[in-house]
């Protein structure tokens, strides 16, 4: 066997970063029954909040909520992940060991470096993933290539710097983002299980589910829902038929 064919792959820099920012879209695909892999690249050891014990806790938790059939994490350093080449050959190792049909990442213009060099390192690993000279191994056994040109970035602090490629509508599964989001309970607020003693930071405060929600709501009155979560293509989106945006 090859690896585990899954429908999607999405890459995150640290534990919660794909719950807040695609954590609805996640939810939906799986209660349609495809299957989601996540590969978080680092503990977020640096975090103000936690430890890294807790955040992968945290992550095992919110894998459930979600309804996400695997998630590991390469613990690569927190705060300087960069497209080395050490790095780009473990993405290509997750990808050729998930063999996914589609993939979420981060932006290339992002606040956190981390993020900005997750792009990186996913667009530099998909390409060379499709390359059978290239020899990667899994357990000592070497891996097939696996080439895919479906790759999405998902929103996180900043919006993209050009308009968003689609919305996925997320209104039915709004609380399941929300529930998984709160699984962080070291790095959001959550009443009465947050720890008030540790310093606070832009997402320990109560307002940051104020501030998801009035994202989420401003997506959705694009596309005429309730609540959505956008996201930009790297390659240029190709539909099968007009049928299919019946
Ligand atoms: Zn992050």
């Amino acid at each position: 066997m090859d690896g585990y064919e899954v429908d999607l792959l999405a890459f995150g820099s640290h534990p919660d970063d794909i719950e807040i920012a695609c954590g609805g879209t996640i939810a939906k695909f799986v209660r349609e029954g495809y299957s989601v892999a996540v590969v978080d690249m680092s503990l977020g050891e640096l975090g103000t909040r936690g430890t890294p014990e807790d955040r992968l806790k945290e992550a095992e938790e919110a894998k459930k909520v979600l309804g996400i059939k695997f998630r590991e994490n390469l613990k690569l350093p927190d705060g300087f992940t960069s497209p080395t080449k050490e790095t780009i050959l473990e993405t290509i190792r997750v990808l050729r060991k998930y063999r996914p049909k589609m993939v979420l990442f981060s932006a290339n213009f992002e606040r956190h470096p981390d993020h900005e060099a997750l792009n990186s390192i996913v667009r530099r690993a998909m390409f060379l993933s499709g390359l059978r000279k290239l020899q990667t191994f899994e357990d000592g056994i070497p891996q097939e290539p696996w080439r895919i040109r479906k790759m999405y970035c998902y929103m996180q602090s900043y919006q993209f710097p050009k308009e968003p490629s689609f919305y996925v509508d997320i209104t039915d599964v709004y609380e399941t983002k929300l529930q998984a989001i709160k699984c962080y309970v070291s790095q959001v607020f959550v009443e009465g299980k947050s720890n008030p003693n540790e310093p606070t930071t832009r997402l320990s405060r109560p307002d940051f589910f104020v501030e998801l929600e009035a994202r989420a709501r401003y997506f959705g009155t694009l596309v005429g829902v309730k609540y959505a979560e956008a996201f930009l293509s790297i390659e240029p989106i190709g539909i099968s038929s007009l049928s299919k945006l019946l």
